[in-house]
């Protein structure tokens, strides 16, 4: 062997051996935000979880309706007396949300929050039948006036509020595995909550991502291998209180500022998270039968149903029926 072989050999073998998988999870955005990468060095792989949630951060103070200063929070002060002017990132968010109000009949609606506001889960608090039927005309995105040219957004209605909780943690995941491909990782899965996005596979093996069964934490109802992709999950227990016999939760639909029932979770699959995101609430809202004809004819993306009779459905694409 040369002489110059032999270092430069040991050099490599010193180099993947220090090759790892480097995980951390930390509480932003009102949830759990979970991180595993492959590295090549430690230190390295700890830099790509602290861009992730600097990421988060940064969209978490963007967009978060519980901070005074968010611009989200600008825009719900202030949008029924004059347009206000959003950066680029919300203003396209909120035109996206518009966007898929409309190719889901109004089931996704950002202006569920004019109602949505009122209830408190972890102070069981809901808003009464009067209260409801006051607000109820508030919930339409046909009062959402977008300028893009002033990339302005305007309320038509004195009483919109609106919220991105059904679509801006999906959009924080494929932002944070934007940053990670950026920063050269090949492998590498985020979680926020129930939306998580895979980067490549786990080395040689897919990633194995879970179904939770909705009434049982400690359970999964179906485990998905997956590889470049991502699974947003919406379930009735996230966020819900019990009163009367009834679970209240925080999955609203539009036409009634209420709750529904049909269905216990959700999960779609697709190459976007934020439009899984958005897509899982939608179908939640949308129930079995006009949930999966959605998805149907939504190309790159799958559903999968646990009904409140805890029976599974399947959009077409995954063979199962
Ligand atoms: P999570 O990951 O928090 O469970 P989901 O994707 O299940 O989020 O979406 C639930 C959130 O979506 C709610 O907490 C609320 O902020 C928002 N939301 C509720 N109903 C609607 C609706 N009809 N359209 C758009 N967003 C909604
Ligand atoms: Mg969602």
């Amino acid at each position: 062997m040369s002489r110059f072989l032999l270092p430069l050999l040991s050099l490599l073998i010193v180099f993947a051996a220090n090759a790892q998988w480097v995980q951390d999870s930390a509480a932003i955005m009102g949830t759990n935000i979970e991180v595993q990468l492959w590295a090549e060095q430690e230190e390295q792989g700890r830099k790509g979880i602290e861009a992730v949630f600097a990421e988060m951060q940064r969209i978490n103070q963007l967009m978060s309706p519980y901070i005074a200063t968010s611009e989200l929070s600008r825009v719900n002060a202030n949008a029924a007396q004059r347009p206000v002017s959003v950066s680029q990132e919300l203003f396209a968010l909120i035109a996206l949300s518009v966007d898929i109000s409309e190719k889901t009949a109004g089931a996704f609606d950002i202006t569920f929050a004019s109602i949505g506001f009122l209830y408190d889960y972890r102070a069981k608090q809901k808003p009464s039948d009067t209260q409801i039927a006051e607000q109820l005309p508030a919930i339409n995105y046909h009062h959402l006036l977008l300028d893009p040219e002033q990339q302005s957004i305007q309320f038509a209605h004195n009483n919109v509020k609106i919220d991105l909780g059904g679509i801006a943690k999906g959009h924080a995941v494929d932002k944070a595995i934007e940053r990670l491909q950026k920063m050269g990782f090949k492998h590498a899965l985020v979680t926020a909550g129930g939306d998580t996005r895979l980067l490549g596979d786990r080395r040689g093996r897919p990633w194995m991502v879970g179904i939770r069964d909705p009434r049982n934490p400690d359970k999964q109802a179906v485990v998905m291998p997956l590889e470049d992709s991502a699974l947003s999950t919406s379930g009735d227990y996230e966020r819900f209180f019990e009163e009367g016999g009834e679970r209240y939760h925080h999955i609203l639909s539009p036409k009634t500022g209420k709750s529904t029932h049909e269905v216990q979770s959700v999960s779609i699959m697709g190459p976007s998270s934020t439009l899984n995101d958005a897509l899982s609430t939608s179908v939640f809202v949308l129930g079995v039968k006009d949930g999966i004809d959605l998805i149907n004819r939504t190309p790159g993306y799958e559903a999968i149903i646990l009904d409140s009779q805890r029976k599974l459905h399947y959009s077409s694409g995954l063979g199962m029926e």
